[in-house]
């Protein structure tokens, strides 16, 4: 006998139904509180409430660099016209130098009324942080910063030099920004073992990716001078239009034999052509045309020039060629694919916190690590997912955000604490002795 009438039944169940709601919103609440006080996080809270839309820093790199000082950070500002850049540095022992590079600006975060949340707000919402420039890059930037506070808590001063570079001109120009970190640091004879760029090289989750290197490209403008003369008799003329077609047809047509493991083949497009005003009964004697060369490291750009030179001359020797907008090409691995010892910390780090292999990738456009790669012998790109940067909710799961801090924490661990490193595996060999 059941001594409940069905509706008493309902309620019980309700009410049950209720507790285990109200006790799975207390449990959520507590993880979410767990992240939220968590410092990386309340880091990345503060970076991104500055509204630093590029190249405009609004004193984010000001307040950052007030939070080195603590730590005992030698800080310089660059500024550069409206660009702000900041080169903080910390250990004195510059037999080993590392740095880490980032931009605290970020694009405009568009009409705010498709947002979720405020862009300019964190915001935690279902285990994922909202917020303009929450992935590209100032979560990074909070992550390294957490790391290496975290660090020299625990370790005091690194035994290595580290270094941190920022602009505010990374989204944007890119002329005042690490491109006059880097000039400014050439003079002052600095240059890096390592450096580490914040930018999000992640896919589906943190690590899963690196960028171990990048195209370079240069862009090239061609003059082709012909003969002018009537339509009517061009036995009497030359006409730089159809020499122009002989010779674009002759340079999409060429191999470029140089391959490079990781890296996509080298490409040429055309971008303009050029004959100038016309007149229909006239052969034009003039041709401009513009092109740019995306090419691996196994060319060099005076290599690129000669063979583009050969091309056009087997059709012509009337010609000018300039190049502008050079940006090299930079690669963390040798010709023999060995990789860098950064490299290798990097994946190792990444492999015994996570427990997988990052894919190696040199996809994309051009990025700032071009500038430091004259300056370091190697670079290399490790951040949160791209997939929401630049869009309307960008946003990173808080999870992938910590995880990011302690690959950080322990990549720079080893890099900057060497000593301490031999000394934790000797202990190590010693616990499995035991
Ligand atoms: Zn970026």
């Amino acid at each position: 006998m059941n001594d409940f009438s069905s509706s008493t039944c309902f309620e019980l169940v309700s009410e049950a139904l209720e507790d285990i709601e109200a006790l799975h919103d207390e449990l959520q609440g507590i993880d979410e509180d767990k992240h939220a006080s968590h410092r990386v996080v309340d880091i990345a809270r503060q970076l991104v409430a500055f509204k630093s839309v590029t190249p405009d820093d609004v004193g984010c790199q000001l307040w950052l660099a007030q939070e080195l000082r603590t730590l005992g950070f030698s800080i310089k500002h660059l500024p550069v016209r409206d660009v702000s850049n900041l080169v903080a540095s910390i250990g004195n022992n510059s037999d080993a130098r590392f740095a880490f590079l980032g931009h605290t600006d970020v694009v405009p975060a568009g009409s705010t009324q498709d947002w979720q949340f405020n862009p300019f707000k964190l915001t935690e919402h279902n285990g994922c942080l909202f917020a303009r420039g929450i992935a590209d890059m100032k979560g990074a930037i909070a992550a390294f910063f957490c790391a290496i506070e975290a660090l020299v808590t625990d370790f005091g001063v690194p035994e290595k030099e580290l270094w941190l570079l920022l602009t505010s001109d990374e989204e944007g120009e890119a002329e005042h920004g690490t491109k006059r970190i880097a000039h400014f640091l050439k003079q002052q004879r600095i240059a890096f073992d390592f450096t580490l760029v914040g930018e999000p090289s992640s896919e589906a989750h943190v690590a899963d990716t690196l960028k171990v290197g990048r195209r370079g490209a240069l862009s090239f403008t061609v003059n082709l001078h012909g003969k002018s003369g009537h339509v009517a008799y061009p036995q009497k003329a030359t006409n730089a239009i159809h020499l122009a077609q002989n010779i674009m047809q002759a340079l999409l047509s060429k191999d470029w034999p140089k391959h490079c493991d990781n890296f996509d083949s080298t490409t040429l497009q055309f971008t303009h052509v050029n004959s100038g005003d016309f007149v229909d009964n006239i052969i034009p004697s003039q041709c401009q045309l513009n092109f740019n060369i995306r090419y691996t490291p196994a060319y060099d750009e005076y290599e690129l020039v000669e063979l583009v030179r050969e091309t056009i001359e087997e059709h012509t020797l009337n010609y000018a060629l300039t190049t502008s907008n050079p940006c090299q090409p930079y690669y963390c691995l040798n010709n023999d694919e060995i990789p860098s010892p950064s490299l290798a910390i990097v994946c190792d780090e990444i492999n015994s916190q996570c427990h997988f292999t990052p894919k190696l990738s040199t996809a994309g456009g051009t990025s700032d690590g071009r500038f430091i790669a004259e300056i370091s012998t190697s670079v290399l790109e490790l951040g949160l997912v791209n997939k929401t940067i630049h869009q309307v909710n960008e946003h990173t799961k808080t999870s992938d955000l910590i995880q990011l801090q302690q690959l950080y924490y322990g990549i720079y661990k080893r890099l900057l604490y060497p000593t301490l490193h031999v000394h934790s595996t000797a202990q190590d060999e010693l616990l499995q002795l035991r």
